[in-house]
């Protein structure tokens, strides 16, 4: 068998309908995003399909040069075509998540293409299955949506930060949903916490018996992480924006977290993530991979891995953020008692419906900032929405009172 082809597929993601009278293939693209979708062609008519997330249009760009790389190839040495991309890109400097998400986008296909012709799911070729359902958590930021989850099953909530720390938000979703609901919180490694700020926010949500803290601190800083890991006895999580093991090495080794996030769309592929899932496990670490702006291919990929591997924690899923998801690609997937079904079909169980896809073309992936405004750091402006952040406010932005925690 032979490697044909390789072609992708780019969505754009919740843009919303143009304004009247403008120009064909305009549109209004605030707050929306990219996933993209790849599929590998062989010349006995078997197809695989893949996800690489990270930054699709440049991703889909990578994937593409890689053709010359691939076709011709035989698909069944998955490791070997790995390391030859991975040998391609060494004079360009590597290129961290996105090469990430272009050697996952094709590797995943390549599995997906080996459970095809060997007529098994993925996760029989990896060793066979620890459980048949993996346990999912979705976003909660108030009661009610914390509420919504669980009526749908959800037995796991993450709580997000976004702009502001406020204990007394996680506080309120416990109330809510009381201890039989594991519940997280993703701070996003803001860069104008300092590791005091840090220290303080993990401790004030220790009585909260939180499964994690997410990215309590930037987590490019990995000596005021392990500042922040030294006070605090709360479980840590992080490395969703890393990929490879060679990314993910320093937190396992230092042992930094409790935790790892690999992200399913550019962790490396479905074998990087077995073997993450391994250095892991050495060290008494579990996986929750990350899932917070994949489509749904890429979880078909996740299920398989997770469910082959003893340290499996639980799977983020998006249950509501764009309708088309449920369009894009089939079958499904649906939580039953907060659970996923692991899919039981040859390959990974998933293709790419594309008369749908062709109806969200991508343009572009790139956040929205909001207008300059001559450096005032005030709230909404690009000088607060920048990375290095200048912290003024400090009073508004930090509210660790915890006034509704436990006794
Ligand atoms: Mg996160």
């Amino acid at each position: 068998m032979k490697i044909t082809d390789i072609r992708t597929y780019l969505v754009q993601v919740g843009a919303r309908p143009p304004a009247p009278g403008a120009a064909p293939g305009e549109g209004d693209f605030r707050g929306s995003r990219c996933w993209l979708f790849v599929k590998i062609v062989t010349d006995e008519g078997i197809e695989g399909v893949g996800e690489g997330s990270g930054w699709p249009r440049v991703i889909e760009t990578a994937v593409q040069d890689f053709g010359h790389v691939l076709v011709g190839e035989d698909p069944a040495n998955i490791d070997r075509l790995w390391h030859k991309m991975y040998a391609a890109a060494m004079g360009h400097g590597m290129l961290g998540t996105v090469l990430g998400g272009a050697l996952t986008a094709i590797e995943m296909a390549l599995w997906d293409i080996k459970g095809k012709v060997l007529g098994q799911p993925v996760w029989n070729l990896l060793g066979g299955k620890f459980r048949d359902t993996i346990p999912v958590y979705g976003h909660a930021k108030t009661p009610e949506t914390a509420k919504k989850h669980t009526d749908l099953g959800y037995r796991g909530l993450k709580v997000s930060f976004t702009g502001a720390v406020n204990v007394d938000k996680v506080a309120a979703v416990r109330d809510a949903v009381g201890p039989d609901v594991d519940i997280m919180v993703d701070a996003h490694g803001p860069s104008w916490m300092t590791p005091g700020d840090a220290i303080v926010l993990a401790r004030k949500l220790e009585p909260l018996d939180l499964l994690f803290l997410e990215d309590p601190i930037a987590p490019e800083n990995l000596d005021a992480f392990q500042r922040v890991r030294d006070a605090t006895t709360i479980p840590l999580a992080a490395g969703e924006r890393v990929s490879t093991i060679w990314g993910i090495r320093p937190y396992i080794e230092r042992e930094l977290v409790d935790v790892i996030q690999p992200d399913t769309g550019r962790a490396g592929g479905i074998t990087q993530m077995r073997k993450m899932a391994a250095m892991a496990e050495g060290h008494f670490i579990t996986m929750a991979p990350h899932s917070g702006s994949l489509g749904p291919l890429a979880e078909f990929a996740a299920l398989h891995v997770m469910a082959t591997i003893p340290n499996a924690l639980m799977l983020e899923r998006l249950e509501i953020d764009w309708p088309g998801r449920y369009d894009v690609v089939s079958p499904v997937l649906k939580v039953v008692d907060g659970a996923i079904p692991v899919p039981d079909v040859p390959g990974l169980g998933v293709e790419i419906v594309e008369e749908e896809v062709a109806k969200y073309p991508g343009r572009r992936n790139v956040s929205d900032l909001p207008a300059d405004d001559g450096w005032s750091y005030e709230p909404g402006t690009v000088t607060e929405a920048v990375y290095f952040q200048t912290r003024m406010r400090r009073a508004a932005r930090l509210s660790l009172k915890a006034t509704g925690a436990p006794k």
